[in-house]
């Protein structure tokens, strides 16, 4: 193409939290390039998805027309039948079997207004709270543990404002791989001369170039997080006005941390006590130090602990409510704060608004003209077994793939057979090859709407070409469903949906499409009269005041078992997304990372007489994969790593059946395995 013929579209990328800000060049009806943009979170820079996110728009195996099983093989069909069949399905197991027999997973990859018609579908038309999506796998547990620390469960700072950080610590997050352009920053403020801390139990990129490096055991943060604290309280580095003026219940804190001295964490870490005293100082005694946090937190049986562990270190220092500090869960998908702002978690409805609180109720019934259940529903991790064990009946799946990533994959496809089951997205995916009914769906580049990035910032998502053959946005889906249901909706377009959101989530009320035509705003963002707030606590904690949670460390149940004597964690890589449905559609980035893999130590590949390239068989009380081996010495001589994209991958091992007490995630990152060479 030349330069000259093609006309530019600003959106927003469709990958990461980090909401990239982009231009789509645009030839006739195809994206032919896509150049970075400057947006208050990108700055102008763009990792290499999404410079190649136009490869999976006009992919070939676009999902072209709905699809419905007969006689066991997906057959084309028109709109009309496919709708007609999910309504009466819907319509018939309501009636046999109630309401709750019907689940619906959200998505963190659609916009914010197609989440919230989810809501109204689920909750609204069919009358259940069994809605919840993919943040159950990654951040349920920052929002557990921080609205209950602070009083609200996000990024406290935004992503550029790392660079006002006099110390940054960073712990379970390989940032640079995962959130590129965060990693930037990162780097950036490294070269400023902010210092860094990294805690985690692989040596990635960033533990290269980090003043402190804590190779950690998985699972064991808390026990690192309360040594520190008992460092800081022992020396005197707390803040003892923060304190006083902005806390409550720190003689809690203070008794739970009394015996946790960095001795004793370091037999439970594996990181020498002295170095556990130097990042405690090095965090304690700066002007501002920034905490950063990703998956190596929150994917824990005791992923909430964890974070009020992190909430707890960041009230005792003081590091909250200014620049450069902070507790900062990067989240991963692109809309996955959107997609919990909107209410797709199965206790709140839009702007976490409680579904038992009466306020809740009195508002959406006058919103929606109908009474709404009050009972929370199903999480996603409580859905899948409940249609294995026949009490859910209907699953209906929007832009997730829990195929490949919910833990124990076997049992998933069990769940995922026996009920009835609804898929809509832009691919085939491995779940949509199980389905009863596949409806083909829109991606970002062919409709409009807007996406929340990490860090809550609102931004606008423009459409730039045409969906493929009968391909449709989600939101005109769900709202041909909503019309059949019986609650009447005449939506012209994504930005009369987000009207209503305005009306119903206070904290989006002063966002309008034209306000963030330019620029996205942060919410909370109370009227238009509000300029947004991209630093949360600033002179009061939202809650508040800060909440001490005393947490104690406790092992991993899936750690000494005879039969399983390894640890593996997961993580993501570079070059691919989640479950690969677009990455896997681009040549060049299939070509640098075509397949699966494991890390081994060499110590450990010695033991077991493996070589670089050998094919390593793993298997845990749930099944068993076959990779290639990689010998390293980023991960520790009992630790290996499995990225977890690939289907028959990690999460075929992982354990879905132990789950955090709080809000129900599961411990991707520890799973006793054994190894062996092939
Ligand atoms: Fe930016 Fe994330 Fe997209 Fe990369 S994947 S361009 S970091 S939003």
């Amino acid at each position: 193409y030349r330069y000259w013929e093609t006309r530019e579209v600003k959106t927003t990328c469709a990958y990461c939290g980090v909401g990239c800000q982009m231009k789509l060049l645009v030839k006739e009806n195809k994206v032919v390039e896509i150049l970075p943009d400057k947006g208050a979170a990108n700055e102008g820079l763009l990792c290499v998805k999404g410079r190649f996110a136009h490869d999976f728009i006009g992919h070939p195996d676009r999902l072209t027309t709905p699809l419905i099983r007969r006689n066991g093989t997906l057959e084309p069909a028109s709109w009309e039948e496919a709708l007609n069949l999910v309504t009466e399905k819907i319509q018939t197991i309501r009636q046999e079997h109630g309401a709750d027999a019907i689940a619906g997973f959200s998505s963190a990859r659609v916009t914010n207004e197609e989440n919230y018609l989810m809501n109204k579908l689920m909750r609204g038309a069919i009358g259940t709270n069994n809605i919840d999506h993919c943040a159950r796998l990654c951040h349920a547990s920052t929002v557990a543990g921080l609205a209950t620390t602070l009083g609200s469960g996000a990024m406290t700072n935004p992503m550029a404002d790392v660079k006002n950080a006099e110390v940054i610590f960073i712990t379970g997050s390989n940032t640079t791989e995962a959130h590129p352009v965060m990693g930037a920053y990162v780097r950036q403020a490294r070269k400023a001369g902010s210092k860094l801390i990294v805690a985690d139990p692989r040596e990635i990129e960033l533990a290269e170039e980090a003043d402190l490096f804590l190779k950690i055991r998985p699972g064991s943060s808390v026990a690192l997080s309360n040594a520190m604290i008992h460092v800081i309280l022992q020396e005197k580095l707390e803040n003892k006005t923060f304190i006083e003026e902005h806390t409550e219940d720190v003689d809690q804190l203070i008794a739970a941390v009394a015996e946790c001295t960095p001795e004793w964490a370091e037999t439970v870490t594996g990181v020498p006590a002295e170095t556990i005293r130097q990042a405690a100082r090095m965090y304690a005694d700066s002007h501002a130090s920034s905490i950063i946090y990703s998956m190596g937190i929150t994917q824990h049986v005791n992923g909430t602990e964890n974070v009020m562990s992190l909430s707890n270190l960041a009230l005792v220092t003081g590091n909250l409510g200014k620049p450069g500090a902070g507790v900062n869960p990067l989240r991963g998908q692109n809309n996955v704060q959107g997609a919990c702002d909107m209410g797709a978690l199965p206790n709140v409805m839009p702007a976490y608004q409680p579904v038992n609180s009466p306020e809740t109720i009195a508002r959406f019934k006058e919103a929606w003209g109908v009474a709404l259940p009050q009972s929370p529903g199903l999480t996603v991790t409580q859905a899948i077994p409940a249609a294995a064990e026949g009490s859910v009946k209907m699953l209906y799946v929007m832009g997730e793939n829990p195929m490949i990533s919910d833990p124990d994959t076997h049992h998933v496809k069990e769940g995922l057979e026996k009920a009835f089951l609804v898929v809509q997205d832009i691919f085939l995916t491995e779940t949509g090859q199980l389905a009863d009914v596949v409806l083909p769906a829109a991606v970002f580049a062919e409709k409009e709407g807007t996406f929340t990035n990490t860090e809550r910032r609102v931004q606008r998502v423009r459409q730039a070409v045409m969906a493929p053959g009968e391909a449709r946005p989600d939101w005109w889906i769900l709202m041909q469903l909503l019309n059949r249901l019986g609650l009447e909706s005449s939506y012209k377009g994504p930005k009369d949906i987000f009207e209503e959101i305005r009306r119903v989530a206070p904290s989006y009320a002063g966002i309008s499409y034209d306000r963030i035509e330019e620029e996205g705003l942060c919410w909370p963002c109370p009227a238009e009269s509000h300029g947004g707030t991209p630093i949360l606590h600033v002179g009061k904690i939202a809650r508040g005041a800060g909440l001490f949670k005393p947490v104690q460390w406790q092992p991993s149940p899936e750690l000494g078992q005879e039969a399983y004597p390894d640890i593996m964690t997961t993580g993501r890589i570079l070059y691919h997304f989640h479950t690969r449905t677009m990455t896997a559609k681009s040549p060049g980035i299939e070509a640098i990372a075509p397949e699966n893999y494991v890390e081994i130590h060499p110590e450990m590949a010695s033991a077991k007489g493996i070589q670089e390239g050998d094919l390593v068989a793993i298997a845990s009380p749930r099944g068993e994969i076959r990779v290639k081996a990689r010998i390293t010495d980023r991960v520790d001589a009992q630790v290996v790593f499995v990225p977890f994209h690939w289907s028959e991958g990690a999460n075929v091992l992982t354990n879905g059946e132990v789950l955090d007490p709080y809000c129900k995630i599961p411990g991707f990152k520890v799973t006793g395995v054994n190894v062996e060479k092939t």
